[in-house]
């Protein structure tokens, strides 16, 4: 059983091709959402760009997720500006809530054949305490503005076909997207407007001289006055290089057959995605070719990969028990950067460098556009544009230990659940 959106995308990439020695304006490293939206924005501006890759274009979380297009962060917005101060808080606020538009306008203007529907997320309250959480998260979004729905317990059942959830909460600014497709599509028109792009490059070494930077694939030396590390999750640098220090969550997704008109006739006739107010939280959508996709954290490649897939098994009778016989045809899982405060990382490691992270698990519309902002921001030598302030580090503690507590959680949580279910 392997990644879904690996054998469904309608864009087709091959990037590889034979690297050289040379120098660029801007060298990024890393293609995912970040990467290959900074690369687009640099060739937009008319900048010498090469990406380089150490796997394939989507590789990483990108080529992962669940396609869920947010606008905004889990956060709710309240506590975003306790964190960050009013100033910052309303600025990250304001830049991540319009984001899911730069996402869906890039997608129309150039084409990417990545699915995409824009018709809002369902939030959906798993228990009476979730209930009480949306309304909350509900009123917040009134005084920043945003256009939510409130949903009663019979309206979100008509929503998705499900009886399971109190009610739900909608953000029409949301959508979802065939995630691989669309990074893909963002590489694939970054190249067509310059930008060199490199798979299967690893990159060893980053040195700084003589104002320069000299980024190593093995023996081949680029040199660029600007440098971008796109790596979140999936940072793979030696511990010399790595900027930033964070834990890691698994999250893992099961996929079925296409189910036939009948068989979808209640479920999610709007295409909306969803998600739980469970702790440890469960999404679902369906996918262009009509497949259900449910998600859950936890590692369904780890330790306690037949837990998952058990729990994930009861999870689609549990929700949809009209489909008795229905399994699963796909299964695959992937990193989540998490911060410790939930909030993305821009850090300004030296001069003419950023490093960007920590989307705790929403990168979409925030990798598309913190990638785009780092390029301008770097390109112009400004980095006043940028949607978080650079900071100069971020270092966490623990962070291994964090990791596998979270993975340990998962595994509780999921088997508990399935004897429950
Ligand atoms: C299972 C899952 C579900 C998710 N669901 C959602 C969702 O529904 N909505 C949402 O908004 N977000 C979601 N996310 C989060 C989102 O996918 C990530 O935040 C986003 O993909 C981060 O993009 P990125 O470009 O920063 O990093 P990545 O996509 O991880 O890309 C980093 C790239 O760097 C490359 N790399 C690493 N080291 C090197 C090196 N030394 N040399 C060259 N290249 C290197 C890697 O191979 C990788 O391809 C989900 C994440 C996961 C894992």
């Amino acid at each position: 059983m392997s990644n879904l959106w690996e054998n469904t995308s309608k864009e087709k990439a091959n990037f590889s091709q034979p690297l050289k020695s040379q120098t660029t304006d801007l060298l990024i490293v890393g293609g995912g959402f970040t990467g290959c939206s900074a690369a687009l924005e640099a060739a937009k501006q008319g900048a010498n760009v090469i990406l380089l890759e150490c796997a394939n274009i989507g590789f990483g979380g990108s080529g992962r997720n669940v396609g869920l297009v947010n606008a905004g962060l889990w956060l709710p917005p309240k506590t975003i500006i306790s964190i960050l101060g009013k100033k910052q808080g309303e600025h990250l606020i304001s830049a991540l809530g319009s984001a899911p538009d730069l996402v869906f306008s890039i997608i129309e203007e150039n084409k990417i054949k990545c699915d995409p529907e824009r018709n809002g997320t369902l939030h959906c309250a798993h228990s009476e305490n979730g209930m009480e959480y949306l309304i909350e998260r509900f009123e917040q979004g009134q005084l920043f503005e945003e256009p939510l729905a409130l949903i009663d317990k019979t309206e979100t059942e008509n929503k998705i076909g499900s009886a399971k959830f109190m009610g739900s909460l909608h953000d029409p600014r949301a959508g979802t997207i065939h995630p691989l497709a669309y990074c893909r599509g963002l590489a694939r028109i970054a190249k067509e407007l310059g930008a060199k792009i490199y798979e299967k490059a690893k990159v060893s070494r980053i040195r700084k001289q003589n104002g320069m930077w000299q980024t190593y694939v093995q023996d081949v030396e680029i040199k660029s006055k600007y440098l971008l590390l796109a790596m979140n999750a999936y940072q793979d640098l030696d511990k010399a290089h790595n900027i930033g220090k964070f834990s890691t969550v698994y999250y893992s997704q099961f996929a079925t057959r296409p189910l036939n008109s009948n068989e979808m006739s209640t479920i999610l006739p709007g295409k909306e995605g969803c998600w739980d107010t469970a702790t440890i939280m469960s999404s679902f959508r369906v996918d262009d070719a009509g497949r259900l996709i449910i998600g859950t954290m936890g590692n369904s490649e780890g330790f306690g990969k037949y837990i998952h897939l058990n729990w994930a098994n009861k999870k689609l009778k549990d929700l949809f028990p009209f489909l008795p016989d229905v399994e699963f045809t796909h299964r695959w899982s992937g990193k989540i950067a998490m911060t410790r405060d939930h909030i993305p990382k821009i850090v300004n490691f030296e001069e003419n460098a950023l490093s960007c992270f920590g989307y705790s698990g929403r990168g979409i519309a925030p990798g598309t556009l913190f990638g785009k902002t780092c390029a301008s921001a770097l390109l112009t030598e400004n980095l006043s544009m940028l949607p978080v302030s650079a900071i100069l580090q971020y270092k966490e503690s623990f962070t291994r230990q964090k990791t596998t507590f979270y993975e340990m959680a998962a595994v509780a949580n999921n088997s508990l659940k399935s004897l429950r279910m």
